[in-house]
């Protein structure tokens, strides 16, 4: 699970490594360029791809995207310059992006869990940017004063300071825990048999790859920008992450 191509994936189990060491395995003008060991979130699960620079011989490339193929390439910027295969670059992550890209994704987990809780929802659909998101939820009707309700759990719920951790179980384990059936059980393909799992405390559990803080008081304070309705059953929530 930690090993895409060629390319071992450092983030997964260490997602506080902002720099490392890499050897260059692979560059193509067209495809990009593949190291050995990268920090750089290729992005999944709605979270965006990491952006950062690799330095070399007293240069640098930026990275601006990371596409999943057979092998993980990093996108230079262009007309940034390229090291050769055998080349050993130092990576760094751009730290404000993705530690905004952390506290926003594990402060959606909170707010699926909460919406779960109290109301019962699942949820159908997800996208965010550094320090806002959303979620769709399936839900049919929502009772006044929704929209406060929400925030105040979100708030109690990151005030509680839950522990938010990362493992890896066998499918059979994972899919034996309700709170993972509810979200993934259509969504795992039956290739894949080890799934990682990102657990809130007492609040939360999801099949995961993404990039998460070490425990919800991280998240920082969330509010809830809009609740839309987009359509029979169909509810769109929009938060923003503040410090
Ligand atoms: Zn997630």
């Amino acid at each position: 699970m930690s090993e895409h191509g060629r390319t071992h994936r450092l983030e997964l189990t260490d997602s506080t490594l902002r720099d490392w060491t890499a050897t260059v395995l692979a560059v193509d003008t067209d495809e990009g360029i593949v190291l050995d060991r990268s920090a750089f979130y290729p992005g999944g699960g709605g979270q965006p791809p990491d952006h950062g620079v690799l330095l070399w011989s007293g240069v640098q490339t930026r990275i601006v995207d990371v596409r999943r193929g057979d092998d993980l390439w990093l996108i230079p910027a262009e007309g940034d310059p390229l090291p050769s295969v055998g080349t050993q670059v130092q990576g760094a992550i751009e730290d404000d992006r993705r530690t905004a890209l952390m506290r926003t994704h594990s402060g959606l987990h909170v707010l699926s869990g909460v919406v779960f809780r109290d109301f019962g929802a699942l949820v159908t659909g997800s996208n965010m940017e550094p320090l806002t998101g959303r979620l769709d939820f399936n839900l049919e009707t929502v009772p006044d004063g929704f929209k406060e309700s929400v925030e105040d759990a979100l708030n109690s719920e990151i005030v509680a300071d839950r522990a938010i951790s990362a493992y890896e179980l066998p499918r059979e384990e994972a899919l034996a825990i309700p709170d993972v059936i509810r979200t993934a059980a259509n969504l795992l393909p039956p290739t894949i048999e080890i799934v990682r799992i990102v657990d809130i405390a007492g609040l939360d559990v999801q099949a995961d790859g993404g990039t998460h803080v070490a425990s919800t008081r991280q998240v920082g304070r969330m509010r809830v920008a809009k609740v839309e309705n987009k359509g029979k059953g169909f509810r769109r929530i929009r938060v923003t992450v503040e410090d």
